[in-house]
Formats: C-alpha cells, sequence, structure tokens
C-alpha cells in the first residue's frame, strides 16, 4: 500500500525552514502581540483559578491508602492559588490542610502504624481522597455525561454562545470487553447530548454548519479496539470500522461535531487509513453532515503533510470536515520510544519552539483549506490565538477555538470580550475518578511546567515581551540527543527499525526469501582436541595484540552486522524462529555487545600502576586466561552466543565456541563475520555438536581454562560438577541459567499497565526468555478485576507464523519443547485452574503453544523453570515482605517485576529481594546492554552481569608486576630528589 505520509524520521531544520517559509510575510507578528499583550494584561490584573499539584491518589485497602498518601504527600506540594473564587479558595485551603495534617499525622513510610496513628491516618487520608476529587473537578467536567451535561448547561446560563466537545476519559482498550463498553459510552453519550441539544443561538446560519453551534464528542480509537496498532492493519480495518461507523451515523443524524482523537505518531498513517473508510461511509449515508473531523498534532514533523491528506480525502469524498488542531499529548512517549528503539530520527519536534511554528504554520495551512476544513484551534495561548484571528480575517474563515475544561479561562474571557462574535468550545473530559487520575496528572504537569504559556501567564514576574517573544526563527540542531548518541559519543546506540512504518520494514521483507539455513558439520572427540590444541597454541599470539586492537577488530564486527542487519533479522526468523521485533532487537544487542566490551576492554584492561614505597614500581596487569569455552543456548542464538565470545576475546582468550544444536547456522555466520574483521582463525573456533557430547568434551579439555556457559540450570550443574572433578588447573565458570520469574502487583497498581506488563514478559517470544514471567503475584483485592483483564487481553493475542508480522506469538523452538509443555500444561489443566488461553489455529496445533494461563495455590506450587508462554498466577494478601521472603525461598534469582504507585514500597522489596534484575513498572524482558546490565544469583547463575562493567574482569587473569628499581645499586630518584 502507499504510504499517505513521508518518514516520520527526517532532518529537523529543513522541515522547520519549510514551516517558517509557508509563514514569511503572511503573518505579521508585532500585531498579534499588540492584541495579545492586552489580554495579558487584563488577565492578570483579574486572574482565573490556577492550580499546582503534583501527586494524586486513589482509595484502595486501607491499609494501602495509608501508605500511598503518606509517600506521595512527601513529596507533594499542594500550595493552592486562588483569586478569592470561593469553591477554589475552598479547595485550596481543604488541600493544604489535609497536606498539612497528613505530614503530622501520616507514620513513616516503611514502618508499620501503630493503633492511634492509623486511626488519625485514616481521617487523614479520606480528607485527601476528598480534597483531591473536589480538585478533580477543575479539570473534569462531571463523573458521566449526564452530569456534564449539567455543568455544561449551567456554564452556558453564562455565556450562552459556549460550546462543549465532550472526551469520555479512559484507557485505551485492552480486551474487546473494554472496547465495547466504551463503544456503549459513546453510543450513550451522543444520544444524551442529542437529547440535551438546546436550540442554537439565533444569530447563527445553522445551515450545513449546524455542528459549529452544537455540543459534540471526541472519541479515541485505541479505546473502542484492543489492538488499534499497525501490524494489525487488516483487524482494524476489518473489525474497528464498522463499529464506529453507528457512532458517526448517530452524530450525523443529529448534526453533531464527532471528532476522531490524535494517538501516538506509529498509528498516525493507519489512522488516516481509518479516517477515510469512515469518510467513505459518511459519504454514502450522510454525504451533507459537515461534523465529522479528527485531531491534528502540530509537534508531528508531517503536520502539513497530514493536513493535506485530510484536505485530499475531503476533497475526493465531496465532504467538509472539521479538523481540531492541537500540540500534542504524547510527546514524552514518543522521545522515549525513539531512543529505545533507536530510530533513525524523532517524529515530532525536539524544541518546544518549533512545535510553536508548526501550529502557526498548520494553522495558516488549515485556514487555506477553508473550502473542506473548518479549523479548531485548541490553544490557550494568548500570542497564538490573536495570530490565527489575524490569519483568518482575509478570507473570513469559519473556524472556532477551543480550550480546555479548567484551563484558559482568562485569557477567552478578554478574547471573548474583544471579539464577541468568536466561537468557543471547550474540550470538556467527562469521567469517574478512576479514569480521572491519569488526565489530571497530565493537566497538572502542563500547569506546573515553568515552559508553558499559562504558568507564565500565571507568573506576573514574566515580562510580556517575553511571554509574546515571537516563535518564528529556528532553534539551532537538535533539543534531544538523536537517538543514537543517546550512550554519548564513546558509544553508538545501534540503529533500529520501526516496524510500524512500512518503507522502514520492507528491507526486512525483502531480506526473508534469501535467509537460508545450511546444514552444519558436527564435530567428533578428535576434531574437538585437535581444535582445543590449535587454540592453545593461537592463544599467546592473540594475547599479545594490544587491547586497542583488539576492541578495534570488536567495532569492526560491530559496523558489519550493522550494515547486515536484515539479512541476521532474517537468518534468525528462520532458524530460531522469532517474530521480527524480536530479532531486529537482538540484532541490536549483539552490536551491543560487541561496541560495549569494546570500549570496556579500553577504559577497564590497560595496565594500572599502584601506589607503594620509593625505589619500587607496582602494575596491576590483565590478560587472557588461555582457552575459553563458551556454550550458548538457542534462545539467543545471536546476542547471547555473540556476546559471549566477543568479551572472552577481547579480553585475550582464544575461544572455542559452541553454539546450541537448533541454532547453528547463526552461529556460523556470526563467527565468519568476526574472522572477516581480523580475528585469527587460530584465536576462534566453532564447534558444532550436542552438548552431552561436544559441550561435555570441551569442558572436560585439559586446555580450558574457563567456561562461559548460558543454559539451563541443569546443564549448568553438570558443567560445574565436571570442572570439580578436573585434576588440571581450577578454572572459572561463569554461568547464567535459567529463572522461576515473579511478579509482584500490588492493590494500587495500574491495570492497564499491569496487563500490558504481564503480557509482554508471559508471551512475547513464546515465554522463551530467561527474563519472562513465569508467577505472576496479585494482591486479592483486585485479583479477579485484572485476571478477567488479562484473560481478555490473551485473547486478542495472534499465534501464528514468526515471518508474518502480524504475529505475536511464534512457535516454540522444536518438537521436544512442544512435548514438554504440553505435558506441563496437562498436568496443570489436572491440578491447577485455567484461568485463560489464546485462541490458536488448528495449523499451529504441533507447533505452537497458545498462551496460557492457571491458577496455582501457592508460590511453592512452582518448582522448576516452564519455558513457553505458560503463566502461572497466586493471589497475594497481607505483608508483602512475607512474600517476598517466599519468593527468595525458591532459590533462583533472575528477574522480578514490580507493580505499585507506592515508590517507598517498590524500593522496600527491590531491596529485600534476592534477585538480579528488579523491573518496577514495566515489563521484566529486554535488558539493554550497558542500561540494565542482565544477570542473576543463586539457581540463576553466577555472574557477573553480562553487558555490564564487571564482566571482562572474570575473563582476565591478573599478573601484579612488582620491579625493585633500586636493584642497580641505589635508588636514583630518591637521591636526585635530595639535598
Ligand atoms: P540447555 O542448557 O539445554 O543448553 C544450553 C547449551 O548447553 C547448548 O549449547 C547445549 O548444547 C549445551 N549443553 C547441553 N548439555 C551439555 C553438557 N552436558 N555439557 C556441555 N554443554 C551442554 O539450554 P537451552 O534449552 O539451549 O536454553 C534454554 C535455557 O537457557 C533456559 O533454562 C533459559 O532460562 C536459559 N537461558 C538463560 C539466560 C541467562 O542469561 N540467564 C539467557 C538465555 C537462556
Amino acid at each position: 500500500m502507499r504510504p499517505r505520509l513521508p518518514l516520520p524520521y527526517r532532518d529537523e531544520p529543513p522541515i522547520v525552514d519549510e514551516l517558517l517559509r509557508t509563514l514569511s510575510g503572511r503573518l505579521d507578528w508585532p500585531a498579534a502581540v499588540a492584541q495579545a499583550a492586552a489580554w495579558v494584561q487584563a488577565v492578570r490584573e483579574k486572574p482565573a483559578p490556577f492550580w499546582a499539584l503534583e501527586s494524586l491518589l486513589r482509595v484502595p485497602d486501607a491499609e494501602t491508602a495509608i501508605a500511598l498518601t503518606a509517600d506521595q504527600l512527601g513529596r507533594a506540594d499542594f500550595a493552592g492559588d486562588s483569586d478569592g473564587d470561593s469553591p477554589h479558595r475552598l479547595l485550596a485551603t481543604l488541600s493544604s490542610s489535609a497536606i498539612a495534617l497528613a505530614k503530622r499525622w501520616l507514620p513513616d513510610v516503611g514502618e508499620p502504624p501503630g493503633l492511634f496513628e492509623r486511626l488519625g491516618a485514616k481521617t487523614v487520608v479520606a480528607a485527601t481522597v476528598r480534597a483531591i476529587q473536589l480538585l478533580g473537578r477543575q479539570f473534569v467536567l462531571g463523573r458521566h455525561i449526564d452530569e456534564a451535561l449539567d455543568e455544561a448547561g449551567a456554564q452556558r446560563r453564562e455565556q450562552p454562545r459556549l460550546r462543549f466537545s465532550f472526551d469520555m476519559l479512559g484507557e485505551g482498550a485492552r480486551t474487546e470487553r473494554d472496547a465495547l463498553r466504551y463503544r456503549a459510552a459513546h453510543d450513550n453519550a451522543i444520544r444524551a447530548i442529542v437529547q440535551r441539544q438546546e436550540p442554537p443561538e439565533g444569530t447563527v446560519d445553522d445551515g450545513d454548519l449546524g455542528a459549529l453551534v452544537r455540543d459534540g464528542i471526541s472519541i479515541k480509537l485505541s479505546a473502542l479496539h484492543p489492538r488499534y496498532e499497525d501490524a494489525q492493519h487488516a483487524r482494524v480495518m476489518a473489525e474497528l470500522v464498522p463499529r464506529v461507523t453507528p457512532l458517526l451515523d448517530l452524530a450525523a443524524a443529529a448534526g453533531i461535531n464527532l471528532t476522531i482523537d490524535a494517538e501516538e505518531s506509529d498509528r498516525l498513517e493507519l489512522s488516516l487509513e481509518v479516517f477515510d473508510a469512515l469518510a467513505a461511509h459518511v459519504q454514502q449515508h450522510a454525504p451533507r453532515w459537515r461534523g465529522f473531523g479528527l485531531a491534528v498534532q502540530a509537534y508531528q514533523t508531517r503536520v502539513l503533510e497530514v493536513i493535506d491528506e485530510v484536505a485530499r480525502i475531503a476533497r475526493a469524498r465531496q465532504l467538509q470536515f472539521m479538523v481540531r488542531l492541537v500540540k500534542g499529548a504524547y510527546w514524552d512517549g514518543e522521545i522515549k520510544r525513539a531512543q529505545e528503539l533507536g530510530l533513525p530520527g524523532y517524529p515530532v519536534f525536539t524544541h518546544k519552539q518549533h512545535t510553536d511554528i508548526a501550529y502557526l504554520a498548520a494553522a495558516r495551512s488549515l485556514i487555506q483549506h477553508d473550502a473542506v476544513i473548518v479549523p479548531q484551534f485548541a490553544t490557550h495561548n494568548a500570542g497564538t490565538i490573536a495570530a490565527i484571528v489575524q490569519m483568518a480575517r482575509p478570507r473570513d474563515a469559519r473556524f472556532e477555538m477551543q480550550r480546555l475544561h479548567g484551563m484558559g479561562e482568562g485569557v477567552y474571557r478578554e478574547v471573548l470580550a474583544a471579539s464577541p462574535d468568536l466561537r468557543l468550545r471547550v474540550y470538556a473530559p467527562v469521567g469517574e475518578h478512576r479514569d480521572l487520575l491519569a488526565y489530571l496528572v497530565r493537566r497538572l504537569l502542563e500547569n506546573g511546567a515553568n515552559s508553558s504559556f499559562v504558568h507564565q501567564l500565571a507568573d506576573s514576574t514574566v515580562p510580556l515581551d517575553e511571554l509574546l517573544r515571537s516563535p518564528l526563527h529556528a532553534m539551532p540542531g537538535s533539543g534531544q540527543p538523536m537517538p543514537r548518541d543517546l550512550y554519548g559519543p564513546a558509544r553508538r546506540n545501534p540503529p533500529g527499525i520501526d516496524l510500524a512504518c512500512a518503507p522502514q520494514r520492507e528491507p526486512l521483507l525483502a531480506a526473508w526469501p534469501h535467509a537460508t539455513v545450511p546444514t552444519v558439520q558436527e564435530a567428533d572427540p578428535a576434531q574437538v582436541d585437535a581444535a582445543m590444541r590449535r587454540l592453545h597454541a593461537g592463544r599467546s599470539a592473540w594475547n599479545a595484540v594490544p587491547v586497542a586492537e583488539r576492541a578495534a577488530l570488536l567495532e569492526r564486527a560491530a559496523d558489519r552486522l550493522e550494515a547486515r542487519l536484515p539479512h541476521y533479522c532474517a537468518l534468525l526468523v528462520r532458524e530460531g524462529k522469532k517474530t521480527w521485533g524480536d530479532c531486529v532487537a537482538e540484532v541490536r544487542e549483539a552490536i551491543d555487545f560487541c561496541r560495549y566490551y569494546a570500549l570496556q576492554a579500553r577504559t577497564r584492561l590497560a595496565p594500572q600502576t599502584l601506589p607503594g614505597p620509593t625505589g619500587e614500581s607496582n602494575e596491576l596487569r590483565l590478560h587472557g586466561r588461555g582457552v575459553f569455552v563458551c556454550i550458548s543456548p538457542w534462545n539467543f542464538p545471536l546476542a547471547i552466543f555473540g556476546g559471549q565470545v566477543v568479551a572472552a576475546l577481547v579480553a585475550g582468550n582464544a575461544v572455542a565456541a559452541k553454539p546450541a544444536e537448533q541454532t547453528p547456522a547463526v552461529a556460523s555466520a556470526f563467527v565468519e563475520l568476526l574472522h572477516e574483521a581480523g580475528v585469527p582463525r587460530d584465536a576462534l573456533e566453532l564447534l558444532h555438536g550436542p552438548g552431552e557430547t561436544v559441550g561435555a568434551a570441551l569442558v572436560a579439555h585439559p586446555l580450558t581454562a574457563g567456561v562461559c556457559f548460558t543454559g539451563s540450570t541443569q546443564v549448568a550443574k553438570i558443567i560445574q560438577r565436571t570442572l570439580a572433578t578436573s585434576d588440571g588447573p581450577i578454572v572459572p565458570l561463569v554461568a547464567e541459567t535459567g529463572g522461576l520469574n515473579a511478579m509482584i502487583v500490588d492493590s494500587t497498581a495500574l491495570p492497564e499497565q499491569v496487563v500490558d506488563a504481564v503480557v509482554g514478559s508471559a508471551f512475547r517470544s513464546a515465554g522463551q526468555r530467561c527474563s519472562a514471567l513465569r508467577l505472576l503475584c496479585v494482591h486479592d483485592s483486585i485479583a479477579t478485576q485484572l485476571i478477567e483483564m488479562l484473560a481478555g487481553a490473551m485473547a486478542e493475542l495472534r499465534v501464528g507464523a514468526p515471518e508474518d508480522v502480524a504475529t505475536d506469538v511464534g512457535p516454540v523452538i522444536d518438537a521436544d519443547a512442544h512435548a514438554n509443555l504440553m505435558r506441563h500444561v496437562r498436568r496443570l489443566e489436572r491440578d491447577a485452574r485455567l484461568l485463560a488461553r489464546t485462541p490458536i489455529d488448528d495449523r499451529f496445533a504441533l507447533t505452537h503453544i497458545a498462551p496460557v494461563a492457571f491458577e496455582i495455590d501457592a508460590v511453592e506450587s512452582l518448582r522448576e523453570e516452564v519455558f513457553g508462554p505458560v503463566l502461572h498466577v497466586v493471589r497475594w494478601g497481607g505483608d508483602v515482605d512475607a512474600l517476598v521472603a517466599r519468593i527468595n525461598a525458591l532459590g533462583y534469582g533472575l528477574t522480578l517485576g514490580i507493580q505499585t504507585r507506592i515508590d517507598s514500597r517498590a524500593l522496600r522489596i527491590a531491596a529485600a529481594a534476592a534477585i538480579g534484575n528488579v523491573y518496577v513498572n514495566r515489563n521484566m524482558i529486554g535488558a539493554v546492554v550497558g542500561v540494565q546490565p542482565f544477570g542473576g544469583s543463586g539457581l540463576s547463575g553466577t555472574g557477573p552481569k553480562a553487558g555490564g562493567p564487571h564482566y571482562l574482569y572474570r575473563f582476565c587473569s591478573e599478573q601484579t608486576l612488582t620491579i625493585n628499581t633500586a636493584a642497580a645499586g641505589g635508588n636514583a630518584s630518591l637521591l636526585a630528589g635530595s639535598d
């Protein structure tokens, strides 16, 4: 399919230049300022209410509510600020006295509260919750649509021309049930709006623009479908579009405005597809309706192209749309995603000022498209408002302004006093207390941000000319380090691929047909012995190569891997049966290992001069141990295999590498690449074959100077025993093994966030990650609701062929693994309670395991690692420390997830857990080299952590060199300095 938009990853400066060019000579900023200054002055003389609050809470079980309040309030600044408006003053007073009380009464976080304190604490908690609910009303119009309509009616009695766009708050749907519930809420809301519609004011020509004079509604597509994402394109078009059309029909029949909300940039292209399909429906069923529209975000570097595309759709379908222009709400998330994925750039502007420029350029573009678009400008910035009024005037363009409920009241009071004909709509969130928090936090952050107009407006120390300074000049460079520069100049962040972007994934799909898996020769005992002797002979020469040269060689390998990323990905899909996203991440990890260990070697393996008495020099030197045996598993056949090998090599060892039997081709390709990059053949040999023969022979070989093993705990034990019984030198074993990884979810956790983390951690890569979640521990009070949501989300997963981009869960590695997992699942079917299972097509029954979740009685019921998409769930209550102790007692210590909104609780659990990698409020897989050094303890391994600063040392021998510099007859330097 032809993309509708250009690539999101383009250089920012030329885009900004182009935006400025479209405004040049067409916007008189000083004239806009002259108008805006009067408004600002008036607002400052008579300010509207303004609030700042940083921390919020909801009411879970009493125990937790107290801890949450104590924790949050410890950091909160509830300073209210009021213009004397009585409800607001009341709220401010209530908030600050609740805080003051809370601070006095609440026990220290972490200490179990005593009886008296608890009584006091409960009272304070109740008062604080009440205060925050009141504060919520500042930004949320009503708990449900009827309440919101009442409130809208009340406001309209003061300002008869005021219109509202209702926004039903809520998270994106994780389940079909949530999506249907959200749709029902919208259906209900539209009917209520229509029923309560007040007659539009008489002065306005209702004509074909009735939607301008009526209240409307906004809908969020991600809340109407659990898989609204590019990879599920076919499903979205087949399922989501028909789900939205009845809402369009209702809105069209009533002639009200219905706006599709804007979401993240990886859905932008998809959103236009959906919008076009919906427009086709409107064209057919309601061609005279003028209320359909969508929101466009100015922070998108493609904003002008989006507007052009919307105008093109309107013309092609002979329709007219309403387009809301916003700055954009997901900026921080967009920046983080691009950095994490190592994307070629940012899809959004990195300087706030560039977004301001883009807003004005987009406003002009919308005004230019007035034949097919009626713009709705959502801004509280006085300068922007004045500029829009100025740009719209010559064309007499129809438009409206929008402000958020609870914000921008002062500015618009003045704007409307100056231009009573201007149309103003209030964007009005509607939602229950539980849905309100995330929205509220956003608003409060926005109000609190120093750079925000509303904040500066309220701060009378910011002079007028600064507040209204022209944004019309480009800022130099990027406002954020480019994703590739995330780790500074010394180590480039490996380049990634945005799979949601068709042109980006093209090279991968093109490489797929060429990926073939050749058969390999297995080594026999004589070949193992011969290889070890060759390596032993070659080790000294390799060790003598200066560290800097060995490091440079790793960097060359990284460059080559980077250049061949699509090829390696395709090979990993083919041989390792992994999905595309996992493969891209794995190749990036392998590149990262090369660069990271190169850097570590340069900085850490150089000789160190040590202090000592005069007449003596002391130096600590590190060098290779000899021949290192590296044995790796199949589940990361490039990253783990490669990471072990390059670490051992850069430390000066010769390496005998034995990959897993299931994945020899990836290993062969990487070893060939290392040889091409310059690693001598007698410093690195690849030996294929079964672990029990080839692996065991390597471990037992008398020339083995160290073993680096990643795999199961059972095999690690076998290796440990072999090494222990050897009569030769005592050699080190680095073992990274499996885990019984748990996630602790307390009653404050955000259910949607938990479900995302659980699904990703337990089922991604078909659960075949050592870090994968095996044991989900959910607090009793939320377990039923959470399990229901989890089951709904599991029902949405796609089990399929790994090369299909829509696949979430691919096959397990081989028939043996399949049989073992099926046996375990059958046992659980007998002994445990089935909670949920993802549907699976019969075609995949012999190769795949459908993601499945069972409830088990106790943490202790899980004894061994189950290496597949099988999740065990236990409920817990009471003391969280006791739960941590039971998890520790399992003896493994690899990964742990914690889901809580109580920071101090998360830290306490982490401190008590004997676990190597702890993840709070996110998934627990995908450790990044040098960012989350990875590895466990106990039955999970020996350490040191792979991708961490201590790893290379374990591959080295140390030598202390002490030289008596006075041996020639005297201490020359001492004597030379003496009188
Ligand atoms: P495995 O233990 O069966 O095999 C690992 C490697 O050891 C293979 O190359 C195999 O051929 C070799 N081997 C088997 N028996 C041997 C013996 N007697 N002597 C010497 N070598 C022998 O593991 P697997 O099935 O390939 O991989 C899955 C396991 O790896 C899981 O337990 C997983 O948790 C673990 N793993 C751990 C980490 C980590 O970093 N902690 C990372 C990935 C995988």
